[in-house]
C-alpha cells in the first residue's frame, strides 16, 4: 500500500529528510521524501504494521532540533518505487512550515573545530544540519541554500559531496562551507582598512587587540556585538563613555560553564539554560565583583556562552570573560551591515567582520529563572520566530502590529500565530524602518496577505500609524478586491489576551495587567487593570487609583516626579516641607513649580500604572530618581 505522510512543524533545515531517509533504509521501505511549503511530505510503500512502526520511530528518534506539530497520513493510489529517495523541494501553495530559529554550534562541530586533523580545524563558520544559523540567513521559504545568503558561496567538491550524501551529518546543511569555499573573516581598523595579519593568525591578532584594551565590533549571527575585555576596567569604562550609555548593564560572554560559575552563582537550572542550544543571555546573581562599569549598582549579571564557532575560537584563546553588547545606537536597531556600523564610528577601535550577509537581524534573547520557571524577558535569537497554537481558529488572515515599546509583530492564520523576534522601541526613524522590515519579512516568507490588521488603541503609537499606512497602501492596489479590516485593541486587554493564547485559555477570565503605561478608553494612561474578559471584549472591573504624572512623559524617565505627585496627594502642599530622598532630589524652585502643576493639573496626565508606583517607591527609598534605562 502507498501512504502519503505529511509532517508539519519545525521540520526543515533540521536534518529531517536524511533522518527519514535513514529510517526508511533501516526498514527497507521504498518511497520518497521532500520539503514542501506545508512541511515534509513522505510517500511510503508499507504494510499497516510497517507504517505504524515507522511512524512510531519517527516520533521517538526525531532529530533534536525538529518539532512535530502534526502528522497526517492518507492512503493513496498504489505507486511503485525502485528505492527510497530524497526529492527536490516543491514550490507554491500556502506556506505553513515554520522557520527554524538559529541555534548554537553542536558538540560534533565543536569537536571538529578544535581537531587539528579535521579539514575544518579552526574554521569560524563550521556547521551541520544539527546546528548553526537558520532564520537570520533566510530570504524565503522553503529553506534551501539558494534562498539564503549562502547562495553567494560556491561549494567546493569536498563540501558538495558531503552536502549530497544522505548519510553525512552535513547532508543539505544549507550553510555548509569550509576554509576553501565558505565565508571568510576579515579584521578591519576603525577606518575600514584591513589590519595586516600573518596567515591563519587573524584570531590571534584579534585576541591580542582585545587584551590590549581595544573595543571590537564583532559580526555574529543576527548582528554585530561590541566586545571588550570584561576584566579590564578602563576598557569597559571607555565603552560606556563612547556609547553614551551610563548605567544599563552589559552582557558578558564567558568561555564555558566553569567560567560562568566562577563569576556568578549559577544553579542547576540556570546552568542547563546557559548551555542550551538557544544559548540565551541568562540573568544570574553576581558572585565576584566584576569591574563596576559592567552592571552598575546591580548585583545581577547577564551571562551567556559562546554560540558560534567564531565566539568559541575567540573565547578559547582569550580565556577570560568578554563584554558583548549589541552594536546599536541608542533607540536604533542592531547593526547588521558594515555600512550601518558606520553610525557607531568612534565607538569601536576594530571590526572583526565576515562576508556572510545577515538577512534578518536578531538580538540575543534574555532569560531568567524565577521560582524554578524560565521567564523570557526578550524573545529573539534561538527562540524566534516562535509560533503559538491558539485554542480556536482565526476567521481572517490577521496581522498584529504590537505596541510602541518592546514591540513585536505577529501574523496569524488558522490556529497558528507566528511571532517576529523582539524588535524594540519604535522611538526613531531607524527603528520604525526595522519594524516595517520585520513585517515585510514575515509576510513575504509566509506569502501572507492580511485581511485584518490589529493595532493598539493609542492614536500616536508608531505601530498605529504603520497600520493605517498599510491599510491605505492595500486599498490603493488596483487589483485589490478584498476589504481589509482595521481593528483596535486596548493595550491591557491585549496583554491578558496574550497570556490566554499562550496558556490556551477559553471562556471568561479574570485578568490582572500590571504594566508601565498603555492608552485607556477614557484617554488616561492605564497600567494597573483588573478585567473580566474573553476574546470578544472586556469589562474593566477595577483599577489602581489615578494619580498625576507630573511633566507627562518625563515622569516616565524620572521616578522622583511620580513620587512627589503621590506625596502631594497624601499631604497636599505641605509635602514640600517633608524630609525624604524624593523631596531632597528637587530644588526649591522646582518644588514650587510642581505644586502649581499638581494643583492645576498642568501637563499632568492621570495614570493608574503599577510600573509608575514601583518607580515612585524607588525614589522614596532613595534608590533612583532619574533613570537611563528601564531595568
Ligand atoms: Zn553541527
Ligand atoms: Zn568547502
Amino acid at each position: 500500500m502507498t501512504y502519503r505522510i505529511m509532517i508539519k512543524g519545525t521540520v526543515q533545515g533540521v536534518g529531517f529528510r536524511p533522518f527519514i531517509y535513514q529510517l526508511a533504509m533501516r526498514h527497507s521501505l521504498r518511497g520518497s521524501v521532500r520539503n514542501g511549503v506545508e512541511g515534509v511530505e513522505i510517500l511510503l510503500n508499507a504494510s499497516t504494521l510497517e507504517l505504524a512502526k515507522f511512524l512510531q520511530e519517527v516520533q521517538m528518534e526525531i532529530p533534536p532540533l525538529a518539532l512535530i506539530a502534526e502528522i497526517d497520513t492518507q492512503r493513496m493510489t498504489p505507486q511503485s518505487f525502485d528505492d527510497f529517495r530524497i526529492i527536490q523541494t516543491e514550490e507554491g501553495g500556502e506556506i505553513t512550515v515554520r522557520i527554524p530559529p538559529d541555534v548554537s554550534i553542536c558538540q560534533a562541530c565543536e569537536a571538529e573545530l578544535f581537531d587539528p586533523q579535521n579539514r575544518r580545524f579552526g574554521y569560524p563558520f563550521i556547521t551541520c544540519t544539527q546546528c548553526g544559523i537558520r532564520y537570520t540567513i533566510i530570504e524565503d521559504l522553503p529553506y534551501d541554500r539558494h534562498r539564503t545568503s549562502m547562495r553567494f558561496f560556491q561549494m567546493c567538491t569536498a563540501c558538495e559531496s558531503e552536502y549530497r550524501n544522505p548519510l553525512d551529518r552535513r547532508y543539505h546543511a544549507q550553510p555548509i562551507g569550509c576554509h576553501q569555499c565558505g565565508p571568510r573573516l576579515s579584521l578591519l581598523d576603525h577606518t575600514g582598512g584591513e589590519v595586516p595579519t600573518p596567515k591563519d593568525n587573524l584570531i590571534t591578532v584579534a585576541v591580542k587587540l582585545l587584551l590590549e584594551g581595544n573595543i571590537m565590533a564583532v559580526k555574529g549571527v543576527g548582528g554585530y556585538h561590541l566586545m571588550c575585555d570584561a576584566t579590564n576596567e578602563a576598557a569597559v569604562h571607555k565603552l560606556r563613555e563612547r556609547k553614551q550609555r551610563p548605567s544599563k548593564p552589559f552582557a558578558v560572554m564567558v568561555k564555558d560553564r566553569q567560567m560562568a560559575k566562577e563569576l556568578a552563582c549559577v544553579n542547576a537550572q540556570e546552568e542547563v539554560l546557559l548551555g542550551s542550544k538557544e544559548r540565551p543571555i541568562v540573568i544570574v546573581k553576581e558572585r565576584v565583583p566584576l569591574p563596576v562599569g559592567i552592571a552598575p549598582n546591580i548585583s545581577k549579571i547577564g551571562l551567556f556562552l559562546p554560540y558560534t564557532p567564531l565566539h568559541l575560537l575567540l573565547l578559547h584563546k582569550l580565556n577570560r570573560p568578554l563584554v558583548a553588547t549589541s552594536a546599536n545606537v541608542t533607540d536604533e536597531p542592531i547593526c547588521t551591515t558594515l555600512a550601518s556600523l558606520e553610525m557607531l564610528n568612534g565607538v569601536y577601535d576594530y571590526v572583526l567582520d565576515h562576508d556572510r550577509q545577515i538577512v534578518n537581524g536578531c538580538d540575543d534573547s534574555v532569560l531568567m529563572v524565577v521560582g524554578g520557571q524560565q521567564v523570557i524577558l526578550r524573545r529573539a535569537r534561538g527562540y524566534a520566530p516562535a509560533s503559538v497554537t491558539l485554542p480556536f481558529s482565526l476567521k481572517k488572515h490577521t496581522l498584529a502590529m504590537g505596541a510602541n515599546q518592546k514591540s513585536t509583530v505577529a501574523i496569524g492564520f488558522d490556529d497558528q500565530v507566528i511571532l517576529s523576534p523582539h524588535i524594540g522601541d519604535l522611538d526613531s526613524i531607524g527603528s520604525v524602518a526595522y519594524y516595517e522590515k520585520n513585517i515585510q519579512t514575515l509576510t513575504r516568507i509566509y506569502d501572507f496577505e492580511p485581511s485584518c490588521i490589529v493595532h493598539d488603541k493609542h492614536p500616536y503609537y508608531e505601530s498605529t500609524k504603520v497600520a493605517q499606512e498599510l491599510l491605505l497602501r492595500q486599498a490603493q492596489k488596483a487589483d485589490n478586491q478584498s476589504v481589509t479590516e482595521l481593528v483596535e485593541v486596548q493595550h491591557h486587554h491585549a496583554h491578558i489576551l496574550g497570556v490566554m493564547a499562550e496558556k490556551q485559555l477559553t471562556g471568561k477570565v479574570f485578568g490582572v495587567a500590571f504594566d508601565g503605561t498603555g492608552y485607556g478608553d477614557d484617554g488616561k494612561l492605564w497600567g494597573g487593570e483588573f478585567m473580566v474578559c474573553d476574546y470578544e471584549g472586556y469589562e474593566r472591573v477595577a483599577h489602581i487609583n489615578y494619580f498625576k504624572l507630573l511633566g507627562g512623559d518625563r515622569a516616565i524617565k524620572e521616578p522622583k516626579r511620580v513620587a512627589l505627585s503621590l506625596l502631594f496627594d497624601l499631604y497636599g502642599e505641605d509635602a514640600i516641607t517633608l524630609k525624604n530622598p524624593t523631596v531632597e532630589a528637587f530644588s526649591e524652585s522646582e518644588l514650587h513649580t510642581y505644586v502649581i502643576a499638581w494643583k492645576k493639573g498642568l501637563n499632568a496626565p492621570l495614570s493608574s500604572s503599577v510600573g509608575r508606583l514601583f518607580d515612585a517607591v524607588a525614589s522614596l527609598l532613595g534608590v533612583c530618581h532619574v533613570m537611563s534605562f528601564e531595568g
